[in-house]
């Protein structure tokens, strides 16, 4: 099997580099929208698809329309074609689940940052030179602050406000196998506290971006009052997109430490079977029979707090960081149903929806038994992962 991994490094790019990558977002920005124009346009007339084979296709023809788009290899012009694909299959992937998706959009400046090399030509990491060679713009300083593993195979080129970064896709990424810890744990991503260990120990939820969140909203509140079209507005929407960017970046780099710590630490890891995208979708719209204009209350804003719970403890990012992460130390996770995991005694294993107190207590009501609700939560959760994990060793499932 072969092992994937991507590489994040801070790009530094000259005063006229920049300038090239930011003309190369425009021409990518405007052949993503030109390609995006076709699909529409044969499906609107001849309701005929075109695929990205097809769009590839006509590249060589472009050679002559448009050769500054083309200048920099015909590799980055596929990569901004696979992209548009990728957005297709998403749409198309959604409306097959029954969903009412929206159908890939034409890109505006501020929404196209991102620069695709599909495989491995028009680029070079020179991992040595703490460079990186790209067809047409030169060489741009990068500081590879990690050694990469395996075979470069794809890299991402992104702006991020005035940051440049670039992400390396590499193969046969060797694994590296930890010594045995002879330690199990389980692990309750639950909303108040993010997330409880079966040893009693809880993470707690300021990691994950609800300080910069209180800046975020207090930046959103000044936003509101600037005027429309105005410089001091434009600098806040650049200041309020960077506290996003924060956030963002905090609540992956929270997520990364505890999963590098929880496979460090542990043979093997069992965590609940969420299924995020249920918990996190917003409730339907309820209309209201009396009046047809009308909708009754649904709890859509008790579920946009729970939602950004969720969203923020990134428990989805952190089952899957923890996943390739054990992979390569060749440690266990476990998915087990969360069924009954948080009204069950870890002590008596006695089930009611009584035991717990509130959010955070857990009280038995057979052997009295008190513990941290989500603490108790996870000694389950530990307990259905041995016991899962027994049954396939037993070859019964
Ligand atoms: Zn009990």
């Amino acid at each position: 099997m072969t092992r994937c991994r991507t590489f994040r490094f801070r790009l530094h790019p000259t005063f006229r580099q920049t300038e090239s990558l930011a003309r190369q977002l425009d021409y990518r920005r405007e052949l993503y929208n030109a390609a995006l124009e076709e699909r529409r346009g044969a499906w609107a007339w001849e309701r005929r698809s075109v695929s990205y084979v097809d769009q590839c296709r006509t590249l060589t023809g472009l050679v002559d329309v448009r050769p500054e788009v083309v200048a920099s290899g015909v590799t980055l012009c596929r990569g901004t074609l696979k992209r548009l694909d990728r957005a297709f299959a998403g749409f198309y992937r959604r409306v097959k689940r029954g969903g009412t998706p929206g159908y890939p959009r034409f890109k505006s400046a501020q929404r196209f940052n991102s620069l695709e090399w599909e495989d491995r030509s028009g680029w070079k990491v020179k991992e040595s030179d703490r460079r990186l060679y790209l067809l047409g713009i030169g060489e741009v300083k990068t500081n590879y602050h990690r050694a990469l593993a395996g075979m470069p195979k794809a890299i991402t080129v992104k702006r991020e406000g005035t940051r440049w970064w670039l992400s390396v896709r590499c193969v046969d990424v060797p694994a590296q196998p930890l010594e045995p810890t002879g330690r199990d744990v389980g692990v309750d991503l639950g909303v108040t506290n993010v997330v409880a260990l079966s040893n009693g120990e809880l993470v707690v939820g300021e990691h994950f971006g609800s300080h910069a969140r209180a800046r975020l909203t207090e930046a959103q509140r000044s936003l509101a009052t600037k005027q429309p079209g105005s410089n001091r507005r434009r600098r806040q929407v650049e200041s309020v997109a960077q506290l996003h960017r924060r956030v963002t970046q905090q609540r992956h780099n929270a997520a990364h430490q505890l999963s590098r710590r929880l496979v460090n630490d542990y043979d093997l890891i069992v965590l609940e079977k969420l299924v995020i995208t249920n918990m996190v979708r917003a409730p339907r719209a309820r209309p209201d029979p009396e009046r047809p204009e009308a909708f009754l209350v649904n709890g859509a804003a008790a579920k946009a707090g729970l939602n950004r719970s969720i969203h923020d403890a990134g428990s989805g990012n952190l089952t899957s960081l923890l996943s390739y992460k054990a992979e390569s130390a060749g440690r266990i996770v476990v998915t087990v149903d969360p069924r009954h995991t948080s009204q069950r005694c870890a002590e008596c294993g006695h089930v009611e929806a009584g035991n717990r107190v509130t959010q955070a207590v857990f009280r038995c009501l057979v052997c009295g038994h008190e513990d941290h609700a989500d603490v108790n939560a996870a000694r389950n959760i530990l307990r259905a992962g041995r016991a899962l994990l027994a049954l396939a060793s037993d070859g019964r499932i």
